[in-house]
């Protein structure tokens, strides 16, 4: 497969205006596998105009029939399940079983906001309760306008169902630009859009990097609020962007969570639940909880239990059934994470598991599952996303030291507590700090619940009626009775 992807534009597949040309990889087999346009700000502007012309017409459609054209979609994505899962697998790396848990929570995105969409029509124009005699107020929740769109490579067709379907069902027109790194799932969007009939210049997506695409979108005057999964880094770009203008800005930024395993902790769970919170996807998880804190009683048997599962880990080709781990999404982020095996190395820390436990695949941008121990709080390993699939570990005397310690980090996108009582485990999670606490468990995520980060995790939640709060602007008219 060697073709070009290109701009859609008002349900148009059209040739971007722009030049340069991009890679697109499978980070196991290390081959080219399509080539993508690295997009052209003439692309932003003809994409904004599409968009904007679109909104009148959207909006008119009310919640209703918007709502039956994102249930559309959800079938649509799922008649081509096999297709996508193999598709989001061999673009990004991720094992066919997560790439399969990835689309459900995709459908299960657009069936939400299908019935969101719908109780908004019902709720238009409701009655506010006051105490002003002789008085009438009614809330309308009009949409936010044109949104500029913009995910990460790690969970293609997720985050974006977090943010297209809240946005269509708000009555926003959409401008979406997806990673240049994983591209391939996204285009079925486009594919779908046209089999569903969505009025043109509804969704719009947008191919190229973020010199091509992403800096002009955010940039656009014609986009009235953005929406930004990514790296704080680029976060903070796209905020500063979003300041020009004074239009609206959500982020969903990076992580470094905490799991906190508690004394009356069970091993064994305790070992599968930390295995689940950092190896999935690589560690390529925004919400991965990447600090272990561990009671010092348990310390030494949980390590022996992590070391255990970890050397059970299948490394290998993530098309083939029983891979439990899949490379690196592309080369650049092997290296990323690498150069923190080097810092690692040079401060001194001590690995339970490393590269030099476990011979890595002959092909493919792998990492091997890693775990320090006795990580110092001050450690840049600590401090910081490593994105990638290093466990740092750090054993604690106290309940109490175990809040302070999760709590002391400027990221608070998740944690976990692992109790053997699940009354405590909800009582320590109520004391930390981040947008997702998961007890006796990891890595819940239904569209029903909020998520979103505090501190420098992100601004704003995605998901349940927050998500699509985030999509619309409130109005009150007020005036005499009758
Ligand atoms: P990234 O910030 O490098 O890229 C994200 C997107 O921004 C890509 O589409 C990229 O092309 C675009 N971009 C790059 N430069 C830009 C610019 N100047 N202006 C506008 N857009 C630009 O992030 P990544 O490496 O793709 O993803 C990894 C990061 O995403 C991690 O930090 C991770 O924690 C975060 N993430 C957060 C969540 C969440 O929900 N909080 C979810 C997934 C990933």
């Amino acid at each position: 497969m060697q073709h070009l992807i290109q701009q859609f534009i008002d349900n148009q597949w059209i040739e971007s205006r722009g030049q340069r040309r991009l890679s697109v990889m499978d980070p196991y087999r290390q081959t080219r596998i399509a080539e993508l346009t690295a997009g052209d700000s003439a692309d932003v502007d003809a994409a904004v105009q599409a968009a904007r012309a679109a909104l009148p017409v959207w909006q008119a459609l009310g919640g209703v029939r918007r709502g039956a054209y994102l249930a559309a979609f959800a079938d649509a994505l799922e008649a081509r399940r096999e297709r996508l899962v193999r598709c989001s697998s061999t673009n990004n790396g991720k094992a066919l079983a997560e790439a399969a848990i990835d689309l459900d929570d995709a459908i299960a995105c657009y069936r939400y906001y299908a019935g969101q969409a719908k109780a908004l029509e019902q709720r238009q124009g409701r009655r506010l309760e006051h105490g002003m005699a002789g008085i009438e107020a009614r809330v309308f929740e009009d949409p936010a306008g044109v949104v500029g769109l913009i995910t990460p490579w790690n969970f293609p067709l997720v985050t974006s169902a977090w943010k297209i379907a809240p946005a269509l069902a708000a009555g926003c027109t959409v401008v979406f630009k997806p990673s240049e790194v994983t591209p391939l799932p996204e285009v079925v969007l486009a594919e779908i859009a046209l089999e569903v009939g969505l009025p043109a210049g509804v969704l719009n997506l947008l191919n190229g990097d973020g010199d091509g695409i992403g800096a002009p979108l955010s940039a656009h005057p014609g986009v009235d609020k953005l929406s930004f999964t990514g790296s704080n880094a680029v976060g903070e770009k796209v905020m500063q962007a979003a300041a020009n203008g004074v239009r609206g800005v959500s982020l969903e930024l990076g992580g470094k969570s905490p799991i906190l395993v508690l004394d009356d902790a069970e091993v064994e769970s305790a070992a599968d639940w930390v295995m689940a919170g950092i190896y999935f996807n690589s560690g390529q998880i925004c919400s991965a909880t990447s600090r272990l804190l561990v009671h010092e009683s348990l310390a030494e048997p949980l390590y022996q239990a992590l070391a255990e599962r970890i050397d059970a880990l299948t490394l290998g080709d993530p098309l083939v059934e029983g891979t439990d781990m899949g490379p690196m999404t592309s080369a650049r982020q092997r290296e990323a994470v690498e150069r923190y095996l080097e810092i690692a190395r040079a401060e001194g820390l001590v690995a339970v598991r490393d590269g030099r436990h476990r011979d890595l695949p002959d092909q493919g941008e792998f990492v091997a599952p890693t775990l320090y121990r006795d990580v110092p709080t001050s450690s840049r390993l600590w401090r910081e996303e490593i994105f990638g699939p290093v466990l740092c570990a750090h054993s604690v005397t106290s309940e109490a030291e175990a809040i302070e310690l999760a709590n002391d980090s400027p990221f608070g996108l998740a944690a976990t507590v692992i109790s053997g009582d699940n009354e405590r485990a909800r009582r320590v999670g109520r004391a930390l700090r981040a947008g997702s606490i998961w007890f006796n468990s990891e890595q819940l995520v239904m569209p029903e619940a909020s998520w979103g980060g505090f501190g420098i995790s992100g601004i704003g939640r995605e998901l349940g009626p927050w998500g699509l709060a985030g999509y619309l602007e409130v109005k009150h008219l007020i005036g005499p009775e009758g």
